[in-house]
């Protein structure tokens, strides 16, 4: 658009506005990309993808005891956390390399700096201390992970930002909260050989996951030595000296530790942005507020990813950033279909789930059918571990359709990336039970379950 430096200016370069960015300038777009801290975003730099190869990390301190069972001798195993970080470093840096040669091999331009909305055409670059001018504004910083404040000593504790580089590795944690970040650190830090307690407000973990897989996911953790602390939340954090810490909580418990990690949700990261200069309405948590078209209440202003507070998923972030540069730079009108996103948290052993859980399929169709599946694995067999695999169908009453997959056992998120094409595309139960089995795979008692779970 003549007049302005740029077609469009992205603030943020992390899934979302790496997308949008590349994108609409393959479309012919002048495309510029701030960004603060690194490019890569939450995903590759602190989330996702280092959490990850720490998960991998952790499995092995299961994987030497297992063997045994299997004819191998593992004596004298020995973790190195610094090795740990360094190799986890070098690979993020090899990856946020990819995403600058992306950016850079699409012709956009990407500027080192914080960002701040002026007015609604106008971008001040704080690091550089001029202004920018742009025809569209695309929101893409993503969140923060929250903290309560109103605990005394709350900056005692880290949160998942930190804990990608904590110099030394902490033999007692202390983890407060219940969701993904809560429930998959938990698991990383005991199998690298930590004392590990989770201290979570309600009953059972991944309150928003089905109830079945909330309680087997407690379950496991129990058993594999994570300590779940339940209806109690932090009262207090001390300093108690040499690096300890004391965590006092609301039931007069107390308990000493290395590390204090809050996982009690993220925020969007909209504080200081500027976004009231040009009149953009925020909403709870500060989200910027947009319609289904990643649209402001401002028109040339949009927003994806987590800083709109929809669905807190990379892959979402990225669906939404590529609707955005289509609709936006290459004319074709394009919405996200939030329907079916499958999910996955990498405990241990990791869940995978797509559709509706049981309670909300009841609420919504009424009738139901469930189909359940507890056994225990057959590699669990010679390896002593007590591990199980649970899975669970939902299926509508009135159409049969398959509504909701809900796995937990290894290999259960790549299991459910699959099957969530099947209820994706509306499959029914007679469709699995018509597929022939693949033995022997944990998977082939998802197309054997031929009994209804009665209560
Ligand atoms: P979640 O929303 O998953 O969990 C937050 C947890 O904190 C819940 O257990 C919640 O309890 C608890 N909580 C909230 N407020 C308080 C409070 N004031 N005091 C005590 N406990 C509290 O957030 P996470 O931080 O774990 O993760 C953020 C998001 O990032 C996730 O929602 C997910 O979308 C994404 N993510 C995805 C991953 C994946 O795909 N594998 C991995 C990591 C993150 P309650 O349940 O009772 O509300």
């Amino acid at each position: 658009m003549a007049g302005y430096d740029y077609d469009l200016f992205t603030i943020g370069a992390g899934s979302g506005g790496v997308r949008a960015s590349r994108l609409a300038a393959t479309f012919g777009a002048r495309v510029a990309v701030a960004e603060e801290y690194r490019v890569g975003g939450t995903c590759v730099i602190r989330g996702c993808i280092p959490k990850k190869l720490f998960v991998y990390a952790s499995e092995f301190g299961h994987m030497f005891h297992e063997a045994q069972g299997y004819g191998w001798t593992a004596n004298g195993a020995h973790f190195d956390w610094t090795k740990l970080i360094a190799n986890k470093d070098a690979e993020i840096d090899r990856l946020n390399g990819v995403y600058i040669r992306n950016l850079n091999n699409a012709g956009v331009d990407i500027i080192n700096s914080r960002a701040v909305v002026k007015d609604a055409h106008t971008i001040h670059l704080v690091n550089e201390n001029r202004d920018v001018t742009a025809d569209k504004i695309l929101v893409a910083t993503g969140g923060a992970p929250w903290t309560d404040q109103s605990v005394t000593g709350h900056n005692l504790a880290v949160t998942s930002n930190e804990a990608f580089h904590l110099e030394e590795f902490p033999r007692r944690v202390v983890i407060a909260g219940g969701g993904y970040i809560a429930v998959e650190f938990a698991c990383i830090f005991k199998g690298l050989g930590a004392e590990v307690s989770l201290v979570y407000r309600g009953e059972d973990v991944l309150r928003h996951f089905d109830r079945d897989i909330s309680v087997q996911v407690h379950r496991e953790m129990s058993r594999m030595g994570v300590r779940v602390i339940t209806s109690a939340v932090f009262d207090k954090i001390e300093d108690i000296g040499g690096g300890a810490r004391r965590v006092h909580l609301d039931t007069g418990a107390r308990l000493d530790a290395d590390l204090v990690f809050w996982a009690v949700g993220r925020k969007p990261a909209t504080d200081g942005l500027g976004l009231e200069n040009a009149g953009v309405a925020l909403g709870k948590n500060g989200c910027v507020i947009v319609d289904e078209w990643n649209r402001t209440n401002v028109e040339n202003i949009f927003a994806v990813g987590d800083v709109t507070d929809r669905v807190q998923l990379t892959p979402v972030a990225i669906r939404e950033g590529a609707a955005f540069a289509e609709t936006e730079f290459n004319n074709s009108p394009t919405k996200v279909d939030y329907d079916f996103i499958p999910k996955a948290v990498f405990s241990q052993p990791p869940v995978g789930a797509v559709g509706y859980s049981e309670g909300k399929a009841r609420k919504k169709f009424g009738g139901v059918d469930i189909y359940k599946s507890d056994f225990r694995p057959m590699k669990n067999t010679l390896s002593g571990s007590e591990a199980r695999t649970f899975m669970k169908l939902v299926v509508e009453e009135k159409t049969q359709k398959v509504v909701g997959v809900h796995i937990i056992g290894d290999g259960a998120p790549e299991m459910v990336q699959c099957l969530a094409v099947a209820v994706k595309a509306g499959l029914t139960k007679k469709d699995f039970d018509d597929t022939i089995a693949l033995h022997p795979t944990s998977a082939e008692e998802l197309v054997l379950m031929r009994n209804k779970f009665i209560e």
